[in-house]
């Protein structure tokens, strides 16, 4: 494979010089910090001392992730949420009007609303049915024939909640002149392990990583890109220059101090997960249960509006993924009572039916 970087890069990207803010130029500790127009006296808020710009590049909140992730604080992009890296990706790579991406549906929304943001096309090379995983001779056709500049896979996929086999997507890694984009926002839910360790072998490889599922910290918007320090400096050129807040850098440092607890977490969900499945199967108006390596099950019913909209009406609401395949609803696992609740509303259906 013939891998270069560059080449891929739109050439105003290349080119850009980015905005140097006051923090960028000076980052030390101690001073009279006269450069960047803050309020010397304070904040609103009096006891919290919030009156000073975050650190541009997250550096102390790095390094923690790297060092539990095993990589460098170089090979790191943070930024608000998952979504921005997306776009970011699309605007360092895809010249508007020109160049095109490629996705796997059925798959995560985000990765053609991004697109079509960025006026960037979507080439499609739908997942096989039923057991959704990647259709390897079709896939290798349509990346020849299109040349996208980036390719997105989510493993495990949402909505249809299953991990993509692992060496198909080495395989598409090692024959891919493009950019591998693997989203792993479910991969703390499943027993394979992350592409991480491997971000070394691939230079085409960038890892999205999110603190809004297994962490539970949808709230503070936060997510992570994993690449070759070449791809992350062209993050740092494009992203807005203080994109993650202070609070939310303040916040994910004290969740990393806590890795304990997000196992905890972890184990709940999946155990939740396991119930939920077992007593789903027990119910006549779940026609198929999908395997689930997520914190979400997708389902198959007879009636996928009809059941959607008597949910509603009984105050549980779950997504209704008929749209992209038919008659299917997906449901994030509950707490043991949440779940209960969704499978005495799915009995009385049942019984109405
Ligand atoms: C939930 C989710 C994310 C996370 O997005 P954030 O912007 O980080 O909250 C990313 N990818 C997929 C596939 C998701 O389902």
């Amino acid at each position: 494979m013939a891998f270069e970087l560059n080449s891929l890069v739109r050439t105003n990207i290349l080119a850009l010089k980015p905005y140097s803010s006051a923090r960028d130029e000076f980052s030390g500790q101690e001073g009279v910090f006269l450069d960047a127009n803050e309020n010397s006296f304070g904040s609103v808020l009096v006891e919290r001392p919030l009156h000073r710009y975050p650190d541009p590049l997250q550096h102390k909140l790095k390094q923690k992730i790297a060092e539990q992730e095993d990589c460098e604080p170089a090979q790191i992009f943070l930024g608000n949420g998952s979504d921005e890296a997306i776009d970011l990706l699309m605007r360092i790579f895809c010249e508007p009007n020109q160049d095109c991406i490629m996705t796997l549906p059925p798959t995560y929304g985000m990765y053609e609303v991004s697109a079509a943001i960025n006026a960037v096309s979507v080439k499609e090379v739908p997942l096989l049915p039923e057991v959704f995983q990647i259709d390897l001779p079709e896939l290798q056709a349509k990346l020849s024939e299109h040349c996208p500049k980036l390719l997105f896979i989510c493993s495990p996929n949402n909505p249809t909640a299953n991990l993509i086999a692992a060496e198909t997507v080495e395989q598409i890694l090692n024959d891919f002149e493009g950019i591998v984009v693997l989203d792993e926002a479910y991969i703390d839910f499943c027993k394979e392990a992350s592409f991480l360790p491997k971000l070394r072998q691939y230079p085409n490889l960038v890892i999205l990583r999110t603190f809004s599922k297994a962490w539970g910290l949808a709230g503070i918007r936060l997510g992570m890109a994993f690449a070759s320090p070449e791809i992350i400096s062209l993050f740092n050129k494009v992203k807005p220059p203080y994109n993650v807040n202070l609070l939310t850098q303040q916040e994910a440092y004290k969740a990393l101090r806590n890795l304990e607890f997000k196992e905890t977490l972890q184990n709940k969900v999946i155990e939740s997960r396991t119930e939920l499945e077992k007593e789903l199967g027990t119910l006549d108006c779940v026609l198929k249960i999908y395997p689930s390596d997520a914190n979400f099950i997708l389902i198959k019913v007879e009636d996928a509006n009809d059941l959607y909209d008597y949910l509603v009406e009984h105050r549980v609401v779950v997504r209704n993924r008929s749209k992209v395949i038919e008659n299917t609803l997906r449901i994030t696992v509950g707490t043991p009572a949440e779940n209960e609740m969704l499978i005495s509303a799915l009995l009385a259906y049942e019984v109405g039916n």
